[in-house]
């Protein structure tokens, strides 16, 4: 176990985040191994953000599965008033030697095959199942939340912008925090909400189809027709109101039909994650090795 900071020495940076985190690769020297450690700073006036990374500690800490990155110790430095700022939180993690999959989708432009796809998507489906089983709602998932090993194994991280739904509907879902791209059309437009039945686990869904849309085709796939990001009122509409997002002619009928079942516009009859799990996209036997995933997914 992970008793102190001070065991922890500071290599280099892996990746910022949004609300001034940063995120090291650290050495222990006892055990012999490489740490990520992830600061979260806060200044008084930002009471809110932390309240939010205390439900960030409190999911890691909670949460314990090979589909989500490992979190082996917390360290809170928020709580005195003596400190001029905030403070931080500090969270040490699983170190993941591959980075994000938005970095391994940088090294592949033309996009992944199917068959890495498919093993990606079914994993995040299994880490979902476990994390909805929980209650938790990820609400972030996006190629860059996704980290990839050195055994190739693909995991669910940064529960940042995640909520923990108690009973019923609990507001799980109406701030909108996180990026807007992969947010489903009923996050993103409070109208289609129903207080009664939602629990945003569908949301988690429609990200999941966003993300493997854009693995297959090496780019987010909402974009103008000159292939450039949209302004976020145009992204807005084309997530809530236009036509079904368009599938990749090359794409087999499975891939399609499985991406298809997850854009879904009305969360009540997009699939669960159940039927994800038991859909012939992520059920297919493919001759991809093992070792071969890896060397796609790490080796560019
Ligand atoms: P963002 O707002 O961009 O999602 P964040 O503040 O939520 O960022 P994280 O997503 O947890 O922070 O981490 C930011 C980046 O740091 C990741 O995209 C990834 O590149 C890197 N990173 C985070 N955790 C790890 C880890 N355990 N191993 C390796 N790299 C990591
Ligand atoms: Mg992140």
């Amino acid at each position: 176990a992970i008793k102190n900071l001070s065991s922890l020495k500071k290599l280099s940076v892996l990746g910022h985040g949004n609300n001034g985190t940063t995120v090291y690769k650290v050495h222990h020297k006892k055990n012999q191994s490489f740490y990520a450690l992830k600061v979260l700073r806060f200044n008084h006036n930002a009471l809110e953000i932390s309240h939010q990374a205390k439900l960030e500690a409190e999911i890691l800490k909670r949460v314990d599965s090979p589909y989500i990155v490992r979190c082996h110790a917390v360290f809170d430095n928020t709580c005195c008033d003596s400190h001029e700022d905030g403070g931080d939180l500090r969270f040490v993690m699983e170190y993941m030697e591959g980075g994000s999959l938005h970095d391994v989708l940088r090294q592949h432009k033309g996009g992944l095959p199917e068959e890495v796809i498919s093993v990606l998507a079914k994993r995040v489906l299994q880490g979902l199942n476990y994390l909805h089983g929980m209650h938790i709602v990820h609400r972030d998932i996006k190629p860059s939340n996704l980290l990839v090993n050195e055994k190739g194994e693909v995991k669910i991280a940064d529960f940042g912008v995640s909520h923990v739904v108690e009973g019923r509907f609990d507001e799980a879902c109406d701030s909108n925090v996180g990026t807007c791209a992969y947010m489903s059309p009923e996050r993103v437009d409070p109208e289609r909400w129903d207080g009664e039945y939602a629990d945003g686990f569908a949301g988690d869904v429609w990200s999941v189809g966003m993300v493997m849309l854009e693995c297959f085709l090496g780019y987010f796939p909402l974009m103008s027709d000159e292939g450039q990001k949209l302004d976020w009122a145009t992204l807005m509409c084309a997530i809530c109101f236009s036509e079904k997002v368009e599938m990749p002619e090359k794409a087999s009928l499975e891939f399609k039909h499985f991406v298809q079942r997850c854009l879904e516009k009305d969360w009540r009859k997009r699939a669960t994650i159940t039927e994800l799990l038991d859909h012939p996209f992520v059920n297919r036997k493919w001759c991809t090795s093992s070792e071969g995933l890896v060397n796609y997914l790490l080796h560019g």
